[in-house]
């Protein structure tokens, strides 16, 4: 499983209706995109704040030419230069079933789950 920081921020994620959206019938800004931290096509909008479900970056619009930088915004202490590092060590490390590399939902979405399962929310509906 991917470690997972911020605890608050896949709550307000879990309770956003539009989850239970198809994801097709989300894309219409032009998306996918392709997470800055990942790297992988997970986004449906850019610098949007969007949380990716891969990695768990939110996507604040910090990109390689700032990588280096903490922001202190919605990715608290981490800059993305750290973040891809620490995507990079969970990725070899791991052979999660649940990567969207391997096909799954996305690895911080199906960890975000399980948390929310644990900590008595009301667990998201799937998103197709
Ligand atoms: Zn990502």
């Amino acid at each position: 499983m991917l470690p997972i920081g911020q605890v608050h921020t896949l709550c307000d994620m879990a309770s956003d209706e539009s989850r239970s959206l198809p994801r097709r019938a989300r894309l219409m800004d032009g998306g996918p995109f392709k997470c800055p931290c990942c790297r992988l096509m997970t986004l449906e909008t850019s610098a949007s704040f969007e949380i990716c479900p891969e990695c768990g970056w939110e996507d604040d619009g910090q990109d390689d030419f700032n990588a280096d930088k903490v922001l202190g915004g919605p990715n608290g202490l981490e800059s993305l230069t750290a973040a891809r590092e620490r995507y990079a060590a969970y990725i070899a490390e791991s052979a999660d079933p649940d990567s969207v590399t391997r096909g799954g939902e996305g690895s911080w979405w199906s960890t975000a789950k399980l948390v929310i399962e644990d900590s008595g929310e009301k667990r998201p509906r799937q998103a197709e």
